[in-house]
């Protein structure tokens, strides 16, 4: 039997550590035949520290002080030993878990990310074995193509590429070498995806990899990942060695003849190396500044060399697909939802589940996975249980300080790429800031063009200048010398810099001004013309 206690984040935030020590401690002397793990993210990180025993039972808030007592109560006789009337059990009527569908996350919050034997317990590897040593490298690649054809998988990272078509542009460059590279660089304020993904289940992004080498012909990756994130760093190093001493990186893998290494890079704090042609020019030592696409990395990336870049939560995503097949994956994500929570753009090209990292105003914070066409209003108040104080809800800023906020009325918007995008904002990489009626959408604008102005390389004119001329509008508006002028200012700007800025920081700088200028401009008036 095994308590899992999670150790993402949050949870170590809150005292994790200490209560896995202390459950060690009191099992011990209890003799009871329970063993505690240390695992990634749960997910309702403002609920922890959070535990999980067997498949379904929940435990939250679990205090040094609540845990003695836990172990103290505990029944080994029982198939569910913990008392009923703890108040440790997660409420049976919470919606907090029921519409997830992990794929991306399958292993975080189950198994102990510093212990390989964990991982491969829990299916980890058996998509490599399957493909390398089964398909073969004849049939091999070409069939995980098709498989992640059929899985609509979109890039999580952003932009939404459809990433069998990634792939197969890398696969078709017949120069040599190439490389694979995941971003794992970020840098969005009150984004902990793919943070998450690697401290809670770093093998899965490893195999994601090692799939994307074989499958394009590529003999060498990199993880580019923040410094600033030290434990990951730590659980990707170790996870690396031990994958290599299971012969699953580097020559003649599985005895199959094909090879891979692979090798972690840390990024320094600049936002703007989240920008794929940056990110590159970092790895190769240069200064992280953006170059013009085309070429697109697929035919002159690292080194001038074919490379594929995806995100974190695009690779850890690909495992599962290969594992049940594309069918299967799309059948487990649908089975037991309503009828009309599928519903999708008319044009949706969205499938699949996307991880959303839940944060501001809602009471349970956190990490989850939703099937895409999830709407808002269910991720804020089913999953995400509403708002802080039974609060109104004014807005979520999606996508970072690329996105866009979604204003109230639009509560029932399906989270798709498509969807998103007619509202001005974007999927991103996921995440999600709710506010509440007290929120001044101004001030939020303002704070996320603060940010992309301080993290404008300054390449070029309109982002280096434009954002610095947005941001003193704004400003004098919030200031209460804003004139009624300044408004179609703002959005002219706006729109030059998203037309003529040297790459995608500095073309989607001025969204969250846009688009609360969409929903909110009532606020900005009332900026202006209450001081005048
Ligand atoms: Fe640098 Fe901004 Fe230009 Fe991108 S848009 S190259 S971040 S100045």
């Amino acid at each position: 039997d095994c308590l899992r206690v999670c150790c993402g984040g949050g949870c170590l935030a809150s005292g994790a550590q200490e209560v896995v020590q202390l459950l060690r401690e009191e099992i011990e002397q209890r003799g009871l035949p329970l063993r505690v793990m240390s695992t990634g993210c749960l997910g309702p990180c403002a609920r922890g520290p959070m535990a999980r025993f067997g498949d379904r039972m929940i435990l939250q808030g679990l205090t040094p002080e609540r845990a003695r007592r836990l172990i103290a109560e505990w029944d080994p006789a029982e198939a569910d030993p913990i008392p009923r009337s703890s108040a440790l059990r997660w409420a049976e009527g919470d919606h907090f878990f029921q519409p997830q569908r992990k794929i991306a996350l399958r292993s975080c919050g189950l198994v102990d990310p510093e212990r390989v034997e964990s991982a491969v317990a829990n299916g980890a590897y058996a998509a490599v074995v399957q493909a390398v040593c089964e398909w073969g490298a004849n049939r091999g690649p070409q069939r995980i193509l098709d498989e992640l054809k059929a899985s609509g998988l979109r890039g999580r990272g952003g932009a939404g590429f459809p990433t069998w078509r990634k792939w197969t542009a890398a696969r078709e460059q017949q120069q040599t070498p190439k490389y694979v590279i995941c971003n794992a660089d970020e840098g969005d304020p009150g984004a902990f995806m793919d943070r998450s993904i690697i401290e809670g289940a770093p093998h899965d992004l490893i195999e994601g990899m090692l799939l994307a080498g074989f499958a394009t012909g590529a003999r060498q990756g990199f993880i580019y990942v923040r410094a600033e994130y030290p434990l990951a760093v730590q659980r990707l190093q170790l996870a690396l060695l031990q994958a290599g001493e299971l012969g699953l990186l580097g020559e003649n893998i599985l005895g199959t003849g094909f090879c891979f290494e692979l090798d972690i890079r840390k990024g320094s704090g600049a936002f703007v190396c989240g920008e794929e042609t940056a990110l590159m020019a970092s790895i190769e030592g240069r200064r992280g500044e953006p170059r013009p696409r085309p070429p697109f990395p697929a035919e002159q990336g690292l080194w001038d060399c074919p490379s594929l870049l995806n995100n974190v939560e695009t690779y850890a995503t690909v495992p599962g697909i290969i594992r049940a097949g594309a069918a299967e994956y799309l059948r487990q994500i649908e089975s037991g939802r309503p009828e009309q929570q599928s519903e999708k753009h008319p044009q949706s090209g969205s499938r699949g589940t996307k991880v959303f990292a839940l944060a501001g105003a809602i009471r349970n914070a956190g990490l989850v996975e939703v099937p895409i066409g999830t709407t808002l209003g269910e991720l804020v108040y089913d999953i995400g249980g509403g708002i802080i104080g039974d609060k109104a809800f004014k807005a979520a800023q999606i996508g970072g300080p690329s996105g866009g906020c979604v204003p109230r009325e639009n509560l029932n918007v399906p989270l798709d790429y498509e969807s998103l995008q007619d509202l001005g904002a974007i999927m991103g990489s996921g995440g999600l800031i709710v506010m509440d009626e007290e929120t001044c959408m101004v001030d939020v604008a303002r704070y996320f063009l603060e940010f992309v102005q301080e993290e404008s390389c300054g390449k070029c004119a309109p982002c280096r200048v434009g954002t610095k001329r947005m941001l003193e509008i704004l400003e004098r508006i919030c200031a209460g010398q804003g004139r009624q002028e300044d408004l179609d200012t703002l959005i002219r700007l706006g729109e030059l810099i998203r037309e003529t800025a040297l790459c995608g920081l500095g073309q989607t700088a001025p969204n969250p001004v846009l688009s609360t200028l969409r929903h909110f401009r009532h606020e900005y008036e009332q900026h202006i013309h209450t001081h005048h």
